[in-house]
Order: C-alpha cells, then structure tokens, then sequence
C-alpha cells in the first residue's frame, strides 16, 4: 500500500455537552487536520493522489463549513436556539457529539467518500489534533 498525508489547519469552537470538566462549556480550539490516502497502485501520473485535489475538495470543504465556524451536536437544543435568535452565528451541526472523535469520523465516513468518490485512491485515516499535544486517529476499514 502507498500512501500520501496532507494536513489542513482551521479554528473552530465547539462544547461537550453533558462533559464533567470545562469542555462542557463553548470554546474554541486550532484543529490540524491529517488526511491520508491509500491505494495500492499508482495513478497515470505516478500518484497516489494529487496534492492539489486533496486541497481543492476536502482544503475547500474544510473552509466552507468548519473554519471560524461553531461545531454542534443538533440536540444541543437550548444553545442553538439562543445564537439563533441573539446573533448572528454560523452553525455546523452534527448528527452526535463534536468530540475530536466524532469530527473525524464524520470527514473519514461521511464526507471523504463524497468528494473523492472518483478518484483511485481511498482515505485511509484520519488524525485530529486539538492541540498540539493531544490528537485522535481514525481508520477506514476498507484496506
Ligand atoms: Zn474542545
């Protein structure tokens, strides 16, 4: 198998709801963002895949939904009804708890298999820093 990593940078804010510490309440973090791609063989150009079409799909996507933008879970109710009617704040919602985790998970099993759907190469994992001391991995099971 080869293999190729780009890393993506972009703040966001989000919170645990239901968490026992501080993470309970809205803050923000800056996420570095690992992508890698698989594939066994190598495209007509000599690539597992191209740079530039990892940062044109997934660098775009990343820019458009979560940079500077709040991550939330849908049923953290209470809040999104507040910064609805208060303010004006873009919203990323999710289907569960924005954990690093659950973030990662969602770009690896939602979001990569839509904007690379054609090309040879698969995205293998995930890795998700919050800080620069802590990061999550994710794999995808197909290798
Ligand atoms: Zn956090």
């Amino acid at each position: 198998m080869i293999r190729c990593t780009k890393k993506f940078i972009f703040d966001a804010a989000h919170r645990i709801v239901g968490h026992e510490g501080k993470c309970k309440f809205l803050h923000g973090h800056r996420y570095e963002c690992e992508v890698t791609f698989a594939s066994k063989t190598l495209n007509e150009m000599g690539m597992v895949i191209d740079f530039g079409h990892i940062k044109e799909k997934l660098g775009t996507w990343i820019d458009d939904n979560l940079d500077h933008n709040l991550i939330l879970a849908k049923n953290d109710i209470a809040l999104i009804k507040q910064l609805k009617e208060g303010i004006d704040q873009s919203l990323y919602l999710m289907d569960n708890i924005p954990t690093a985790e659950n973030i990662a998970l969602h770009i690896l099993n939602d979001i990569c298999p839509k904007l690379f759907a054609d090309e040879k190469a698969f995205c293998e994992r995930i890795r998700l820093y919050e800080s620069p001391t802590s990061y999550v991995e994710v794999y995808n099971k197909v290798s």
